[in-house]
């Protein structure tokens, strides 16, 4: 890492790391939750769904991308055991033991709602401290807002065919 490009890092740079593997930790989990969702899920909006959660699939992969080579840049270390993604989450992973599509529609807004809320209080934290991460974060936290608005469209959908 640039030293220059550190020193500009406003804020302490370890809890910096910290924050970014946490979120680092939420990417992945989010990842096979669509991932695993988009394969196993039954119901009415079948097709619909399967195709969105496909697509955010890509993009929570993309979000984990984006995360470790700014954890890189800053001279971290990201998380390279799976296991350490369960210690590490601030969201979690919702077990998809109910297939239906309505349920994991709603597991997978729950999972996007929280998303928000982190990179919300994470670009507060970032504030003027590191305006690189900020871009970055504020990027990912738009996508965040896409896909918790394209679920809701999807639960929309399914209750007008009730
Ligand atoms: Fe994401
Ligand atoms: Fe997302
Ligand atoms: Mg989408």
């Amino acid at each position: 890492m640039g030293k220059k490009g550190i020193e500009i890092v406003g804020m302490d740079v370890n809890r910096l790391l910290e924050l970014l593997n946490k979120a680092f930790a939420d990417e992945w989990l989010a990842y096979y939750q669509y991932w695993i969702g988009a394969k196993i899920i039954v119901g009415p909006m079948r097709k619909a769904a399967t195709a969105e959660l496909e697509e955010h699939v890509g993009d929570e992969l993309k979000h984990a991308g984006m995360l470790t080579d700014r954890i890189i840049q800053l001279g971290g270390k990201p998380i390279i055991k799976p296991e350490d993604w369960y210690k590490m989450t601030n969201c979690g992973y919702e077990v998809p033991e109910d297939t239906s599509d309505r349920t994991i529609i709603e597991q997978n807004i729950k999972g996007e709602q929280c998303a928000i809320d982190v990179y919300k209080k994470m670009l507060e934290t970032l504030n003027d401290k590191d305006p690189i991460t900020h871009n970055i974060i504020l990027e990912i936290l738009e996508d965040e807002v896409e896909h918790e608005e394209d679920l809701q469209a999807l639960l929309e959908d399914l209750r007008t065919m009730k």
